[in-house]
């Protein structure tokens, strides 16, 4: 069985839902903490956690009159208490406490935590069987399969919150899974779809952080302009709805609109319209088995004009291409994917390496993990978390290399 649920037979509920938000001071949990403000009638706010945002999490802890708040940052538990003094609102703080906001018992789970630090947080939600919208797409990379069986397993419900992948879990009701012939994400190609290989090698941060057409958190913002987030959708959308590499094609969509298709065997295509705002599949998460009333922009299609889609470009973008090496490789390799990227972008952001070295360093880490024994699948998240963990660190020690060797 499949934990996400490709035909709903749940019935309606109007009892009001609990709700916790993992990673509530972001961009997703901006969006999400909007949704909620606008229906306080329908939903309880049971935990809340940041990282080290304490003071936008004591306010938002506040204004929703949550149970728990967390915030991953040890040194910071002092500072949250005190900014909840007398509020009665409990608060914990570090890895352990954001955890366990997850475990607490709300019906319905924002996994918005950036990176694969949120995959124990997710697995923890998971684990008791709880409803998980899911953004997080780094913790699904990272875990792969092993994430969706145990979620199958505890009988959770994953709801794609991704643009994309909440498009295809839209369309996907149209036909069964055995009538699907592929699934195509749509890409903004980001601020470098026209740059040439040479601008793109030296674009500095802030050019990397001008996205086109969506608000969202910083490392999302730069995966975006490398297409590496492109890639973490390949293969979130091959663990999300078992779909071999082959099954999933990408094409670039300058204007946003269209979000994903879907192709069914008689060629008809089914494709998910709206306007580039994260709250669109945030409600349709938050609404499910329902919908529910949206505040974004109505669609204007006669005010767009024209939606037009080209192929992307595996050369000057090479993360995409590596993403799909990766699906293909299996055993980890997604995982390694992952880490490298998340290092690769880290040190882009502190300045010890170009743009264009980021996929170098990506293809250079997972070459160098490909040689080496452990390739036995992943089969728990401690397995997963190890095959990170020593990837983070094969990544680091390629950096310096990798920052002094020309394109
Ligand atoms: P942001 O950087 O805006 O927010 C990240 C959130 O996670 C913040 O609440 C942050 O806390 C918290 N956080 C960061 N590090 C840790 C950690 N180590 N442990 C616990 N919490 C942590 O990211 P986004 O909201 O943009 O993205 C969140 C996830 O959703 C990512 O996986 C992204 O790929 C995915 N996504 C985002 C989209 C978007 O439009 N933004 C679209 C589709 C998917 P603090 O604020 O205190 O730093
Ligand atoms: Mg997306």
């Amino acid at each position: 069985m499949n934990a996400v649920p490709l035909r709903s037979n749940k019935t309606a509920n109007a009892a009001i839902r609990s709700v916790t938000v993992l990673g509530a001071t972001g961009s997703i949990g901006d969006s999400t903490m909007d949704l909620l403000r606008s229906a306080r009638d329908r939903y309880r706010v049971e935990a809340l956690t940041g990282n080290s945002n304490v003071q936008g999490l004591a306010k938002l802890a506040k204004e929703f009159g949550v149970r728990f708040a967390a915030v991953a940052d040890p040194a910071r538990l002092s500072e949250l208490r005190e900014a909840l003094a007398g509020t009665g609102i409990e608060c914990g703080a570090g890895a352990s406490a954001v955890i366990e906001a997850a475990a607490r018992p709300a019906d319905w789970v924002m996994a918005a935590v950036s990176g694969a630090a949120g995959l124990k947080p997710a697995l923890a939600a998971v684990d008791r069987g709880a409803t998980v919208a899911l953004a997080n797409k780094e913790c699904l990379v990272c875990a792969g399969d092993f994430f969706m069986q145990r979620a199958a397993k505890a009988g959770a419900c994953i709801l794609p919150a991704d643009s994309e992948h909440n498009a295809l879990f839209q369309a996907l009701s149209s036909g069964h899974r055995e009538e699907l012939v592929r699934v195509i994400i749509t890409a903004s190609g980001g601020p470098f779809r026209t740059w040439a290989p040479a601008d793109i090698e030296q674009a500095t941060l802030a050019q990397a952080l001008k996205h086109p057409n969506w608000s969202m958190g910083q490392k999302i913002t730069i995966d975006s302009a490398s297409m590496m987030n492109k890639g973490l959708e390949v293969i979130e959308a091959s663990y999300l709805f078992s779909l071999k590499p082959e099954e999933i094609d990408v094409l670039v969509h300058p204007q946003s609109i269209v979000h994903g298709m879907v192709e069914f065997s008689d060629r008809s295509v089914v494709a998910q319209l709206g306007t580039p705002d994260m709250r669109i599949p945030i409600a349709h998460c938050l609404g499910w088995p329902e919908r529910i009333k949206g505040p974004s922009a109505k669609l204007d299609l006669a005010k767009i004009g024209q939606l037009t889609f080209e192929a992307p470009d595996f050369e000057r973008f090479p993360g995409l291409r590596l993403a799909y090496e990766a699906l293909r490789m299996g055993r980890g390799a997604t995982t390694v994917f992952n880490a490298a990227n998340e290092v690769a972008v880290a040190a882009f952001i502190a300045g010890q390496i170009k743009f264009g070295a980021i996929a170098r360093l990506v293809e250079a880490t997972m070459e160098a993990w490909s040689r080496s024994t452990n390739l036995a699948p992943l089969s728990s998240a401690d397995d997963a978390i190890a095959v990170d963990h020593n990837a983070r660190n094969r990544a680091a020690s390629l950096l310096p290399q990798i920052a002094l060797r020309a394109s």
